[in-house]
């Protein structure tokens, strides 16, 4: 077994650390605060490479595989939750399922253009029925002529109203239960699809929108895959975003923990620093540990994806659910070592807190990750199939 990371992985964790303390830190609070979307912070990532580290360099990736994905998502993550989002649309949600299931046209048109950013991308799973019971979903995409007619809505969708590009899930076929589900890329530039945003208590940059389709022209070549595959290509999907999910969880409890332990030996309280308290240590001792075992855990998964496991539903399970319950912990704890300040938006830790829950919701409730876990250990469904 081997834990450590080689010269050039250790590498792009700084450049992408040193760029997340240039180009995100400094403003992220002002961003926050304004909700203001930094495209252009997202689109120096992409001339970066930032988006393209499991895509082959024929389509623009820099193919350095998804461990390193997870590094630099970490990095990015630290500074800012709302950009971290940024590598599941213009990457592990949108440009690597085309990468796996596209034809060569699909994937000349659009990978591309994702990874760079020159395109923004989302993808659109959730509807307003359908949360985890992803395949209640009531969007239609019926079959007309060479293409296809789209309707429905879909909400919580991350960047839409900025995206050019969606990756979107619809029945073509609702009588044949969950084999008439398939994915579509959707031009959100097409006549008849509108968005609204939404407002929500944290990840203030990232636009998170409900979108309309009304009677929308696919043509033939926006089917991803073959007719009938779309719970594939999404669960398949979820189970490479959630490596972003877990990598940015670890990225923003190591934040909580950099700020606790620098105001642990700034703020003095009884004539000592507040650091010296044991019952502080002992909170910054649990922080450190946990965040640790999380930073294990992904890492783990996303070296075996680098082994051609895109598969290993249980431990991406394990990581996305311990990473995102540890992150939450971690505000926690941090608004506490804080105290006031913590509660101030004079800190950064304010939007730590309302950041953190996030990790929870999105791509599998922390409740979904640990039914995924319990169904396997119990034998009744395995999760690596
Ligand atoms: C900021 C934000 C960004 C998002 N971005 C996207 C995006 O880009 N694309 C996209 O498609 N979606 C996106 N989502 C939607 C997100 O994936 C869903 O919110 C998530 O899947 C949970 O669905 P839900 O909120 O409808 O909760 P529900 O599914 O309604 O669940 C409600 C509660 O019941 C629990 N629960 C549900 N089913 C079970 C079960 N079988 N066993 C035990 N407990 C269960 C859940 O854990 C939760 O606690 C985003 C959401 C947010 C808040």
């Amino acid at each position: 077994m081997e834990f450590g990371l080689s010269e050039e992985l250790l590498a792009m964790k700084q450049a992408a650390r040193d760029f997340t303390e240039k180009e995100i830190v400094p403003h992220a609070d002002k961003w926050d605060e304004e909700h203001h979307f930094p495209v252009e912070v997202v689109k120096k990532m992409g001339d970066l490479g930032y988006y393209g580290c499991p895509i082959p360099e024929e389509y623009g990736g820099i193919d350095v595989g998804f461990l390193a994905q997870a590094l630099i998502t970490e990095e990015v993550g630290r500074g800012s939750s709302s950009i971290r989002v940024a590598f599941n649309t213009q990457c592990l949600g949108t440009a690597l399922s085309i990468l796996r299931h596209g034809t060569e046209e699909q994937k000349k048109k659009w990978i591309p253009d994702l990874i760079s950013a020159k395109k923004i991308g989302c993808f659109a799973i959730t509807d307003a029925n359908a949360g985890s019971d992803v395949v209640a979903m009531k969007a239609t995409a019926k079959p007309d002529g060479d293409g296809f007619i789209l309707n429905g809505s879909k909400t919580w969708i991350s960047y839409a109203s900025r995206a050019d590009v969606a990756l979107a899930y619809a029945y073509h076929d609702r009588e044949k239960g969950s084999k008439g589900l398939s994915a579509f890329i959707v031009d959100m530039h097409l006549d008849g699809v509108t968005t609204t945003d939404l407002d929500k208590l944290g990840t203030r940059s990232s636009p998170t929108s409900e979108i309309f389709f009304e009677d929308v022209k696919l043509p033939g070549d926006a089917l991803l895959g073959k007719l009938g595959d779309g719970v594939k290509i999404c669960f398949g999907s979820l189970n490479q975003t959630r490596l972003c999910c877990a990598a940015g969880g670890v990225g923003l409890a190591q934040a909580c923990l950099d700020a606790a332990v620098q105001y642990c030996n700034e703020r003095e309280q009884f004539g000592q620093l507040v650091g010296k308290f044991q019952m502080n240590q002992e909170q910054i001792a649990t922080m450190a540990a946990d965040i640790e075992a999380a930073r294990l855990l992904t890492y783990r998964a996303a070296w075996q994806k680098d082994q051609g496991q895109l598969g290993n539903t249980l431990e991406m399970s394990y990581a996305k659910y311990f990473a995102g319950e540890t992150v939450t912990r971690c505000a926690h704890t941090a608004m506490k070592i804080l105290g006031a300040y913590g509660y101030s938006t004079e800190y950064p830790v304010a939007r730590y807190y309302r950041d953190a829950v996030l990790y929870q919701i999105v791509e599998g409730t922390s409740n979904i990750q640990k039914m995924i876990i319990g169904l396997d250990q119990l034998g009744f469904r395995k999760a690596n199939r």
